[in-house]
């Protein structure tokens, strides 16, 4: 099934055109600074030079005008005529309690996603405004939510309720969500298949690291607990979010600083994490260059993001009572080896041997262990559009009883 992939932010939209039967894009691009000055368009197709192009784009509207018209485009497009698409599936950050998997959107569907908006502020509304633009662009063919929440659905209540009164649970549904799902999801599965297996036979544990980052334990199949909870700032520390941190710094802090809540969560959001710590960058490569140079809090950064890492690895072997693969994922976890070196050092006694000259490579999908290495660990480039596809086609299909 022919399948248009939208991942609409609140300042980009990402897409990408799938041929039926096809596991590669045939066109994918971005567009940047959506409803800002100079908004640019970066465009591929399978072997054409990039495209990019800077134009208004007042509105997530115009976006996918944009995008549409380019997937028409006779030199860099994949198609007549837009009634080849079959299906288009959304990216939606947060599908709140009310879905546990993919669905099918209909005018139900975005009144919850609309309920969803409190618990992802940033987020929710430009996923709602490319879905909506889509509907009104293309009528009639039916769109699928594909949520970053869903593949933690299956977390035990102990694992997502906080101790905090349960009241709050009852009345805002504070809890744990986790996010990344998608590629939670993605990378355990191939995962498993590079052991020669599925996932329902293994114990295993998912480090999503980029800018974001989230590490699950994935039991036979299932999330059962995740780093991510009610919001993103929370697991380990991120390219500018704080990680866990002792809530008790939180009212300290506004009282000796006097900040707002606003100015707090600015913070702990956008000025925390590797860059809170480093004071240079929230980004992992200029830090390691820093850190090289002899810069000593960048090379403490590093340390604390690995020992994060690390702890996590430990207490979700705990929490699932055994490890058979960990695999890593995400910018810093498919092309970071220096990183994935020093969360990796001596952790023998959890049956993990690194092989330290395997794991030197950057962006493949590899085993990164020693043969006798009990515990595997590999690296899977995520691939969550894909992911997104597939559910789509999945969910199109069932509703039309297997034809296309
Ligand atoms: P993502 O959010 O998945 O795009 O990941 C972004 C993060 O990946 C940034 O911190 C980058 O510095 C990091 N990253 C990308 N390439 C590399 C690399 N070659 N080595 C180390 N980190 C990298």
């Amino acid at each position: 099934m022919n399948i248009l992939v939208i991942n609409s932010g609140s300042s980009s939209i990402k897409y990408q055109y799938f041929k039926k039967g096809e596991t590669t894009p045939i066109v994918k691009g971005i567009i940047e600074r959506v409803g800002m000055e100079g908004a640019i368009l970066s465009h591929t197709k399978k072997g054409l030079d990039k495209l990019k192009k800077v134009l208004p784009v007042e509105n997530h509207k115009k976006g996918i005008e944009i995008i549409l018209d380019m997937l028409e485009d006779k030199k860099y497009g994949a198609l007549k005529s837009l009634s080849e698409i079959k299906a288009v599936g959304h990216r939606v950050v947060h599908g709140g309690e009310a879905f546990s998997g993919s669905v099918l959107i209909d005018d139900d569907v975005i009144k919850a996603l609309e309920d969803c908006t409190e618990l992802a502020p940033l987020h929710n509304p430009p996923n709602l405004l490319g879905i909506n633009a889509i509907r009104e662009l293309l009528p009639g063919i039916p769109n699928v939510a594909v949520f970053d929440t869903a593949f933690h659905s299956t977390l035990p209540k102990h694992a997502y309720i906080y101790a905090i009164p349960y009241k709050y649970y009852e009345k805002y549904k504070i809890r744990r969500y986790g996010f990344h799902g998608t590629s939670h999801d993605y990378v355990s599965t191939e995962g498993a298949k590079m052991l020669g297996t599925t996932r329902d036979k293994l114990k295993i544990v998912t480090c999503h690291l980029g800018n974001g980052s989230s590490i699950a334990a994935v039991d036979r199949g299932k999330s059962v607990d995740t780093s991510l909870g009610f919001g993103t700032m929370c697991g380990i520390p991120m390219g500018t979010r704080a990680g866990d941190i002792d809530p008790a710094i939180v009212p300290f802090l506004m009282e000796k600083e006097g900040f707002s809540a606003t100015e707090m969560r600015d913070i702990l959001y956008k000025k925390s994490g590797l860059l809170g710590i480093s004071e240079i960058s929230s980004d992992m490569r200029d830090i390691e260059k820093k850190a090289m140079e002899g810069d000593e809090k960048a090379a403490l950064s590093l340390k604390i993001f690995a020992y994060y890492v690390k702890k996590y690895i430990g207490m979700y072997a705990a929490v699932m009572n055994g490890l058979d693969l960990v695999i890593f994922t995400a910018g810093i976890g498919e092309n970071g080896w220096e990183m994935r070196e020093m969360i990796l050092s001596d952790m023998e006694f959890l049956g993990i041997k690194l092989d330290r000259s395997r794991n030197r490579f950057r962006g493949e999908q590899k085993i990164i262990t020693t043969e006798d290495s009990r515990v595997k660990v590999a690296v899977v480039p995520t691939n969550e559009e894909l992911m997104i596809a597939r559910d789509t086609e999945k969910i199109v299909k069932n509703r039309r009883g297997g034809d296309e």
